[in-house]
């Protein structure tokens, strides 16, 4: 691999739970419906994501490990009004770079597939396959090629919890595709993708958990919040269990656990840490997700506006069970 390919690889792929959450955003924007998300020895040894999406033509499939090679973004104005979740064409370079990656593909009422294989960036066998319509990604042997980086890894057991924590954020921002997630041969968790957010946190959290969730919305022309927060019940030692989505990707805000918690304290609950599934929905052009490659932090143009949505939506959940 190239140097600048590597460095722009540790942008990007900081862990195995990097790599599981590009691997899905790719399959979500590929129109898939259904995920299969498995991982072998914490997703350092092997991590697999099969999708039943769009597929990749056979002359696309080398390019798509190209840096900075996109089908999504195709003009300056676009950026403006990002949709999907993939737009700067980095991902999949970045994960070749540093790995043993095999693709399986095959295009939607394409007669064959195409299977590939990159080892550290360097293409090493294109062929005609058979397989399933949709794409599977295998990716092995995580920084084999950067034994700096193999360092700076957890135990097996930490990055497995890493992949394991990303899934669900995943699965949750994604309600109407099925995720499927194996880890170490063993089923962890299957949600429906009927779309419904209630029955995807179910079957990824529970029948407690998601007994004692509040159905939760505010809306005004700038700011729509919708999903669940908890009473007592469902509140967790911490705030692992606060999931905030805006327009369909995790994110990690100040301001929103602010307002949430905020509302708690305002309310006839107690707890410091309640728990939340909250989908925030605006315009793309008052929030940046640019800020940085993988991290999950983004700016909001209006910090008061989503603050507000945020704080309104679970305020009156929380007062309507009260009364
Ligand atoms: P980005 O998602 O930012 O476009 P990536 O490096 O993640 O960049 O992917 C490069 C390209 O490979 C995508 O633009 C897409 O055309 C193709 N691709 C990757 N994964 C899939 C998939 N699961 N299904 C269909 N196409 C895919
Ligand atoms: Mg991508």
């Amino acid at each position: 691999a190239h140097v600048a390919d590597l460095i722009a690889a540790g942008e990007v792929v900081e862990r195995p739970a990097s790599v599981i959450k590009e691997l899905i955003e790719n399959s979500i924007d590929s129109g898939a419906t259904m995920v299969t998300v498995e991982i072998k020895g914490g997703g350092m040894t092997y991590m697999r994501v099969t999708d039943n999406g769009c597929g990749i033509a056979p002359e696309d499939t080398e390019t798509a490990f190209l840096r900075h090679a996109t089908s999504k973004l195709r003009d300056e104005k676009g950026l403006e009004a990002i949709m999907t979740l993939g737009f700067r064409g980095e991902a999949l370079a970045a994960i070749a770079a540093v790995s043993r990656v095999e693709l399986l593909t095959r295009e939607t009422g394409a007669e064959t597939g195409t299977s590939l294989s990159v080892e550290g960036g360097a293409v090493k066998a294109r062929e005609l396959a058979g397989c399933p319509e949709g794409t599977t990604m295998i990716v092995r042997d995580l920084f084999y090629n950067t034994p700096a980086r193999l360092k700076f890894m957890k135990t097996d057991r930490a990055e497995g919890a890493g992949v394991s924590a990303q899934v669900i954020s995943s699965a949750l921002s994604h309600p109407e595709v099925s995720v499927r997630y194996i880890k170490d041969g063993k089923e962890e968790c299957h949600t429906p993708g009927d779309g419904r957010i209630d029955s995807c946190i179910y079957s990824l959290f529970g029948r407690e958990f998601a007994g004692g969730l509040l159905k939760a919305a505010t809306s005004d022309d700038a700011v729509t919040v919708s999903g669940f927060v908890s009473t007592p019940v469902s509140a967790r030692g911490n705030r692992s269990y606060q999931f905030f989505f805006v327009n369909g990707r995790i994110v990690k805000s100040k301001t929103l656990q602010a307002a949430l918690e905020q509302a708690y304290k305002n309310s006839l609950f107690t707890g410091r840490f309640p728990s939340c599934v909250l989908y925030i929905t605006l315009s793309p052009s008052q929030v940046d997700v640019n800020v940085h490659p993988t991290k999950t932090e983004v700016k909001f143009l209006n910090e008061h506006q989503v603050f507000d949505g945020v704080y309104y939506a679970a305020l009156s959940a929380l007062e309507s069970e009260g009364r």
